[in-house]
């Protein structure tokens, strides 16, 4: 198939929506809609592109990984966006999740520890015309208190246990997701902040590099 054909690049993303998100109940149409828009394979290397809408996360350098499109939509949908939302995201990556984020709420805030991935990122999202994402490079564990509080906070790294400082920057009535367990397997929960404290779900199991941090893990 050809890469630089934009009609077999709708098809292979309508393949992604069908077989794997649909398939496994995403419901949220503007999630849906967002995945169908936004150009996966330009968020990996060119030796990648052929892989890029496949059932299944890919690296991105610095020993990490873009997560496979089920559990982005699945992330996604538990935030429960409505478009006027300020929200953060700890582990920018390769920025295809923040896109994801940028078509859904108002504003995006989202931090990245390792610098190199940052400036790909930037590019890759300057390009695509994204103009209501921050990005800064630091330890997200410590959350970005200067624009507290949000209305929705993700975590796309795993961490031992609900990292304090993004539970308290959450507003009342605001949804985190976040990966928490061991190092290899963890269980993605869902807080909500309520008046009377958090509430947590369990979404079930999933597996993330880690987060590494003041309030994660160290190293
Ligand atoms: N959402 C990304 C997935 C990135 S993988 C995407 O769509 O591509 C997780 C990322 O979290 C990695 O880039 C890793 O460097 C970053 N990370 C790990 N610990 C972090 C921390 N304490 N603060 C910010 N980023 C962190």
């Amino acid at each position: 198939m050809k890469w630089s054909d934009p009609a077999s690049l709708e098809h292979e993303r309508e393949k992604m929506l069908e077989n794997q998100l649909i398939s496994r109940g995403i419901k949220d149409q503007r999630v849906l809609n967002a995945l169908r828009k936004i150009p996966r394979h330009l968020f990996v290397e060119e030796a990648l592109h052929h892989q890029a809408y496949g059932d299944h996360p890919l690296p991105i350098g610095e020993k990490q990984t873009i997560s496979q499109p089920y559990i982005v939509a699945l992330m996604t949908e538990a935030l429960e966006l409505k478009g006027s939302e300020k929200v953060l995201e700890i582990g920018t990556g390769s920025g295809y999740q923040t896109a994801i984020l940028a078509e859904l709420a108002d504003m995006v805030y989202s931090i990245e520890r390792i610098p190199p991935l940052v400036y790909k990122a930037r590019k890759t999202l300057d390009e695509l015309g994204y103009f209501n994402i921050n990005i800064r490079i630091g330890d997200g564990t410590k959350g970005w208190e200067e624009e507290s509080p949000f209305d929705a906070i993700i975590v796309t790294a795993a961490s031992p246990e609900v990292p304090r400082p993004l539970q308290e920057q959450l507003i009342v009535g605001g949804l985190m997701v976040v990966p928490v367990g061991g190092r290899y397997s963890q269980d993605l929960i869902k807080v909500e902040r309520t008046e009377k404290g958090f509430v947590q779900q369990n979404l079930g199991g999933c597996r993330f590099v880690s987060l590494i941090g003041q309030h994660g893990w160290q190293e």
